[in-house]
């Protein structure tokens, strides 16, 4: 059974403070529920992670990741941080290839296709971000995205390393506008993207990974979303920033 995954990107917000309370709410929540959500993630600015590895050690289920690493080991390269540092603080998780990532910094598929690498070269599982624009969408190219996606960011891996990599589904159109793919829109795509893994690997690996969706996920949505079949959880931006409401959704696998 492929596991079922709920993980929080809290992007660029919450100080220092705020992060750890919110982190400490959430662990204080999650120890006792966690039934049906078999691994819960929060993928913090780098600032809080140190921190909030430590809180979240003793809970089984409960584990941190940062949002990126540069591509290189180490090295003259200031202001970035590496995969090894972020491993060093007890984080097990990078979140690559997000859309603001490729739209904003400029990511192209060659760079994440070596961060994703690094990523595992240093023991660390990415959670890799797939999705198509508005415009892709309109076209009707959004299956040649997804799949040029892939093929460019994770399937030069062997069936070993890509045995380690969370995929995530998150059409652009749907981060952060209210906007949500409909069930069927998102179980369409998951279906799709399983199908390109069981052609580039086999039949059970593709039953294997996980496929979360993200793009305005939220306690009302979550559960048709995450009843589809090929929907294994969720990348949740605002709603991880409010305890309750990722708590909620997190509960919806119960
Ligand atoms: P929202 O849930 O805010 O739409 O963000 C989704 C996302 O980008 C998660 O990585």
């Amino acid at each position: 059974m492929r596991k079922k995954i709920v993980a929080g990107n809290w992007k660029m917000n919450l100080d220092y403070q705020q992060g750890l309370s919110l982190f400490s709410e959430i662990v204080n929540m999650v120890k006792d529920e966690v039934v049906g959500t078999q691994q819960v993630i929060v993928c913090s600015p780098a600032i809080h992670l140190s921190s909030i590895a430590q809180l979240a050690k003793p809970v089984a289920n409960v584990a941190v990741g940062a949002q990126n690493i540069h591509q290189a080991e180490s090295g003259a390269f200031t202001g970035e941080i590496s995969a090894s540092q972020v491993k060093s603080v007890g984080a097990e998780y990078v979140i690559l290839g997000h859309s603001e990532r490729r739209a904003y910094f400029g990511e192209t598929d060659a760079l994440l296709c070596q961060k994703v690498d690094v990523t595992l070269k240093n023991g660390l599982f990415p959670i890799f971000c797939i999705g198509e624009t508005q415009q892709e969408r309109e076209s009707g190219a959004y299956f040649e995205v997804i799949k040029s996606q892939l093929a460019a960011g994770v399937f030069h891996l062997s069936k070993e390393e890509f045995s380690k990599v969370i995929l995530a589904y998150e059409p652009v159109w749907a981060i952060g506008t209210g906007l949500t793919a409909s069930p069927a829109q998102a179980q369409e795509v998951h279906a799709y993207i399983r199908e390109q893994v069981a052609a580039q690997y086999d039949a059970e690996t593709a039953e294997q990974t996980s496929i979360l969706y993200g793009g305005s996920c939220n306690p009302s949505n979550a559960a048709d979303l995450f009843s589809q079949a090929d929907i294994d959880g969720g990348l949740i931006g605002g709603a991880s920033l409010k305890s309750r409401d990722f708590l909620d959704i997190i509960k919806t696998f119960n």
